[in-house]
């Protein structure tokens, strides 16, 4: 583990502590006290700008949930739309993941490569894997509804 700290500090990544100066400028509205200075270089800015910015990062922060929650949603969709049964959705850093339940491999991709669904394109080793998934898949399915049948 490499244990020495290198301040890197670019204009959206400071390292910000609470430290009153009524010397130094707010480098956003040029005010001349400061509440709150990064650890590592001169920036600092006042607490008004700070709550401002933090306001906007929330903002910025709950848009980016709700578009990976709608992402989750389609992806979701188009696994039922497709009877994609065996896949899961996960969100991985904050991309779309595919689980296979069954195999318990994972894709990024969308598993729309293993579906019975025929592609001009698809090659012939492609297609081996296809017939091979769609028979599990049924294989799958047919448990399933026997499991539903003896619930009756
Ligand atoms: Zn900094
Ligand atoms: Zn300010």
């Amino acid at each position: 583990m490499n244990l020495t700290l290198i301040p890197i500090c670019s204009e959206i990544d400071h390292d910000l502590n609470y430290d009153y100066r009524s010397n130094s400028k707010c480098e956003i509205c040029m005010k001349n006290h400061v509440s709150y200075r990064c650890i590592n270089c001169e920036y600092g800015r006042c607490s008004m700008c700070h709550r401002d910015i933090l306001a906007a990062e929330e903002i910025k922060e709950r848009l980016r949930i709700a578009k990976v929650k709608n992402n989750i949603k389609i992806a979701e969709k188009n696994l039922k739309k497709d009877q994609l049964n065996d896949w899961d959705v996960m969100v991985v850093q904050g991309e779309i993941c595919y689980i296979n339940k069954l195999t318990r491999s994972y894709s990024y991709d969308y598993p729309i490569v293993v579906s019975p669904r025929k592609s001009p394109d698809i090659s012939v080793t492609d297609q081996g894997n296809i017939h091979q998934y769609h028979e599990s898949y049924r294989c799958h399915f047919s448990e399933i509804y026997n499991t539903i049948k003896s619930l009756f």
